[in-house]
Order: C-alpha cells, then sequence, then structure tokens
C-alpha cells in the first residue's frame, strides 16, 4: 500500500523508558504508571485517574462501580465497539440502543429520555472520532433522572467540548491507549474516576479487590481482600511504553490534526458538488484529529470508492456493525425507536488514512485518488472493459 490505514510510530524514548523499567519493577503501579497517571491528572484536573489494561477493561471497572446488576440498563448508541456494551451485559445488565445524530455519529441527545424506563441506571456516551456528544443536554437528563453518566472515551484524548477535556463530564470516563488510537501503548487504557465518591473502590477493585494502594501508601501495615476486583492494572513495561507517548501526546494531537485539515479542506470541492459529506466538527467542540472520515451516498457507492481507492493503492475502511443488528447485541440488547441513522451511517462511512507521521504528500495522494474518482468512471465500468 501506498498509503496504509495506520501505523505506528515512536514518539521518542519509549525503548529508553522500557529499559529503565526493566531495572526497577515491571508488575503494575510501578514508577512509571505513577508518572503516567500523574501527567493524565495534569490533562484531567481534579480527577483520579488509574491505568488500565485496555478501554475495555477500564469499562468494565465502570460497569462495577455504577453498582450495575442484572437487568439494569445502560442507553448507548449502537454504532459503537462491542466493549461498550461488553461491558454492561457482563454484569447482567441490558445495553438499550439508541439512534445517533447524522452529523457527528454521536449518541442523540433528544433520543435518550425517551428511552428512559424504571430499570435505567446509566449513559454510556461515545464520543465519535473524538468528537464530542452534546455533554450539556447530556449531563442534564442524567442529572434530572438520577443516572450515572459514563464516557467511552476510547477515541477522545485531547478533545474539549465548550472548554472542557472530553472525558471530565461523566462520573466514570475510560480511555484507550490500543494501537489505532492516538496515544499508543499496543493494548493499554485509563480509567478517569470523576466522582470523589468512586476513587478509594476504584483503587480497590483495580488492584485485585485488595486495600494494596493504601499499604502502599503506609495507611495500613498489611494489605488484604476487602471487596470484589480484578487485575485491571498493566505492567510496568506497558507503562514505561506509554509515557513516553503521553509526553509527546501535543505533537502527536497535532500531527493527525495536520492530516485532518489537510484532508478537509482538499476534499471541501467535493461536498460541494454533492459527492460526499465531511464530517461535522459543532461549536463548541475542538476535535484530537483521531479518524477522518467521509459520508457516501450508500454502501454500494462506499464499497465503490473504498475498492478505487485501494486500486490507487489506499487503504480505506469502513466502521462498526451496528451492534443493534449484530448477534450478541440482538441477544443481549434491545433498540429503542428506529436506530435509521444508525443503519445508513454504517453503509456510508468511509474512514481515511490517518497515523503519525503521515505526511502531507501521502494525504495529497488520497485527495487526488479522491478527486480521481469522482472524475472517472465507476469500477464497475473499468472492469466491464478490461
Ligand atoms: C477502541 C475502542 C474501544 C476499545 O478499546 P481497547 O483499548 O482496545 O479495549 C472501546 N470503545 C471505543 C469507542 C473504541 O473506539
Amino acid at each position: 500500500m501506498l498509503v496504509p490505514f495506520n501505523r505506528i510510530e515512536l514518539a521518542g524514548p519509549e525503548l529508553d523508558y522500557i529499559r529503565e523499567a526493566l531495572g526497577e519493577t515491571v508488575a503494575g503501579n510501578g514508577r512509571f504508571t505513577q508518572l503516567c497517571q500523574q501527567l493524565l491528572e495534569q490533562s484531567y484536573a481534579g480527577s483520579r485517574v488509574l491505568l488500565t489494561t485496555s478501554c475495555t477493561s477500564a469499562l468494565e471497572m465502570a460497569g462495577l462501580l455504577a453498582g450495575l446488576g442484572p437487568g439494569d440498563e445502560v442507553i448507548m448508541p449502537s454504532f459503537t465497539f462491542t466493549s461498550t456494551a461488553n461491558a454492561v451485559v457482563l454484569r447482567g445488565g441490558v445495553p438499550v440502543f439508541v439512534d445517533i445524530r447524522p452529523d457527528t455519529q454521536n449518541i442523540d441527545e433528544t433520543r435518550i429520555e425517551a428511552a428512559i424506563t424504571p430499570r435505567t441506571r446509566a449513559i454510556c456516551v461515545v464520543h465519535y472520532a473524538g468528537v464530542g456528544c452534546e455533554m450539556t443536554a447530556i449531563g442534564e437528563i442524567a442529572r434530572r433522572h438520577g443516572l450515572t453518566l459514563i464516557e467511552d472515551a476510547a477515541q477522545a484524548i485531547g478533545s474539549t467540548y465548550r472548554g472542557r477535556p472530553l472525558g471530565t463530564f461523566g462520573e466514570l470516563s475510560a480511555l484507550s491507549f490500543h494501537e489505532t488510537k492516538n496515544v499508543i501503548s499496543g493494548e493499554g487504557g485509563a480509567l478517569i474516576i470523576n466522582d470523589p465518591e468512586l476513587m478509594d473502590r476504584a483503587e480497590i477493585l483495580w488492584e485485585k479487590g485488595t486495600d494494596r494502594v493504601r499499604f502502599r501508601r503506609g495507611l495500613v501495615t498489611k494489605y488484604t481482600w476487602v471487596d470484589v476486583g480484578s487485575s485491571f492494572l498493566p505492567s510496568d513495561i506497558t507503562a514505561a511504553f506509554l509515557y513516553s507517548q503521553l509526553q509527546s501526546m501535543e505533537a502527536i494531537i497535532a500531527d493527525r490534526l495536520g492530516i485532518w485539515e489537510r484532508y478537509h479542506a482538499g476534499l471541501e470541492p467535493l461536498e460541494a458538488r454533492g459527492l460526499i459529506t465531511r464530517p461535522t466538527v459543532p461549536d463548541g467542540c475542538t476535535t484530537n484529529g483521531h479518524i477522518y472520515y467521509v459520508l457516501l451516498d450508500d454502501a454500494n457507492a462506499r464499497d465503490r470508492w473504498a475498492a478505487q481507492l485501494a486500486e490507487a493503492g489506499i487503504d480505506a475502511f469502513m466502521h462498526y456493525v451496528p451492534l443493534h443488528s449484530s448477534p450478541a447485541g440482538r441477544r443481549f440488547g434491545r433498540t429503542h425507536g428506529d436506530l435509521a441513522v444508525t443503519d445508513a451511517t454504517a453503509g456510508r462511512l468511509l474512514r481515511l488514512p490517518v497515523f503519525p507521521g503521515m505526511t502531507a504528500e501521502q494525504a495529497d495522494l488520497v485527495i487526488h485518488a479522491m478527486h480521481a474518482i469522482a472524475r472517472g468512471p465507476s469500477v464497475r465500468q473499468l472492469e466491464g472493459s478490461r
């Protein structure tokens, strides 16, 4: 591929930090874990941050901390990754899928209230492509109905909504450092705990249900089993890698945004001709450039554009199969209202390559290929002429 979809790049001293960690400790909650958590707590002022093995495990911790139990309902979008729903299903709860907005592909805040029942315990929003959901309206709904607000902020590190970082609106928020995300550690994540009442318990669940964190702070003389829990903390090798990435976070995001903005300007003429729709970043939101996507007319058109980009040596991919139409989603969840926008978006959306170290020339190759596809005959016509 001339332009792959994603590539990993070292931000700087990842390998030096791993070597340092090997001389100290490589189990969880070592020096680099502390350093990462401190850096993140500077970005999320007033919050407690715990590194986890993945965003998936951070969401599972959120499910435990929110006290979800059998039959409890959590309202969420269907246009998301399986982990958003699994965290609920693992507690015996029921994901209730509502439709998304056609501009941001985020949960449609006007659909939430009607989906609330006496069994509803929480709302879990997903900031698709690193662009914020309507957090003011959603926060008000959560407060009015006494629901826990959880943010699946897997894609949203560094993005803001009305001047505040995404990840600081819910009682609990989850970040991902999976290799496909902006800031990476292979597999990795973090739980942001914004509700002070949940902070002590979070540390216990994190350390296999023990008070080992308090022991390490010298607050108790021995540690013991005090609550449920699991091994949610990553190795310090992972944290050492992540620390280097977090130190370069601003540069990583600026790089991606440069590509995002180049696409956005370069593809404007195609939108003006009605051939594509570019992503929307609403007033009051900033994006971290995590994903650049376009919407085509329908699934046939999307597949044709993807195939023609592939012929030009460019990887471009669809995204989620909506959870409500997946086998597990049908078994464990239910929908509220029609999910017409979700179904349409799933068929129409095409993600273009964005990765660290991607050059302006590579972005221009993609833009030129898109313009050529807009001008030229379709793949089918090309195949017919061979
Ligand atoms: C990537 C992603 C996840 C899962 O993150 P992991 O760190 O791989 O567990 C969950 N939710 C969303 C919206 C994601 O994009």
